[in-house]
């Protein structure tokens, strides 16, 4: 048998706690049982048998709970013993405070509490610093204001995930706006990405090439290639002279091969290559080329 006068108040009402809570368990069940067996006895089509049955199992939770009970006696002794000790109760819900005992004036029959069993036996003062904000002022009618108006150590579990979800939010924002590409004279974002920034430059770079100068499409391309390099260049802290001419020449490399390769499929196919019929940056590209052997 443990030496239950060496422990602390902590340390005994987190047994009583978790004791309690197996006992109310085995009680919700054994009446769960007798009110199947009530309704089974009087109900429209009453079936004793059934009844008896349900009573029977019921009875069965009687000597768990009694054992339970006789477990928790040395602990409720000891709590009596010493003279009983301050206890800190926190009702989780939405508003709901540090209470002093479960039976507070402000409370419900079903009112869900959560036993602070860490704050047991400590100073009223300690306990209502802890609540700060939630300390209940009908049971801690002295906690002063400055106290009151303070967020204490002892937080609702709700508030907490309230936080932590206004927290990520934050750190997820702060990431899209660290990696958005923003025009640099308004601050409005352009791309979500440099990637994104690169892909539209790269994609322009490629329809300048292909579809010639007369295509109607010609300033709009070039505004995309103009706007987003020089966003780029600002966020990277980079000459936009210098990128615009990296990007031209990997355009130029890339629209090189493709056009190579574009033309050597169609002389295996055996097609008489008629440039004009080209598409006009295959056109030029021809002139200045040659077909490829
Ligand atoms: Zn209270």
């Amino acid at each position: 048998m443990t030496d239950l006068t060496t422990k602390t108040p902590p340390e005994i009402d987190a047994v009583i706690h978790e004791l309690g809570y197996q006992r109310a368990k085995l009680i919700a069940h054994m009446e769960g049982l007798h009110t199947a067996a009530h309704r089974a006895r009087t109900g429209r089509y009453p079936d004793p048998a059934r009844a008896a049955k349900l009573d029977a199992h019921a009875a069965e939770y009687a000597p768990q709970i009694a054992a339970v009970t006789d477990q928790l006696k040395p602990y409720h002794d000891e709590f009596d013993r010493r003279g009983g000790w301050t206890r800190a109760y926190l009702v989780q819900s939405n508003g709901g405070h540090v209470h002093g005992s479960m039976h507070c004036s402000t409370c419900f029959p079903r009112t869900k509490f959560a036993w602070l069993t860490n704050y047991s036996g400590q100073d009223e003062v300690e306990i209502v610093y802890a609540a700060g904000e939630l300390a209940c002022t009908i049971c801690y009618p002295s906690a002063p204001a400055e106290v009151l108006n303070r967020i204490g150590e002892i937080r609702r579990p709700s508030d907490l995930e309230r936080e932590q979800r206004a927290a990520d939010k934050a750190a997820r924002d702060a990431e899209r706006t660290a990696a958005a590409v923003v025009e640099p004279a308004t601050g409005k974002t352009l791309y979500k990405t440099d990637r994104a920034a690169s892909n539209a430059a790269v994609a322009a770079l490629d329809s300048l090439r292909w579809y010639g100068t007369d295509h109607p499409s010609v300033d709009e391309w070039e505004q995309t290639v103009n706007t987003a390099i020089t966003a780029l260049a600002a966020k990277q802290g980079l000459d936009p002279a210098t990128l615009r001419a990296d990007y031209e020449q990997k355009a130029d490399k890339k629209f090189a091969t493709t056009a190579r390769k574009a033309l050597r499929e169609l002389k295996q196919q055996r097609v008489d290559i008629v440039v004009d019929d080209l598409m006009p940056g295959l056109q030029t590209w021809v002139r200045d080329n040659g077909i490829p052997a």
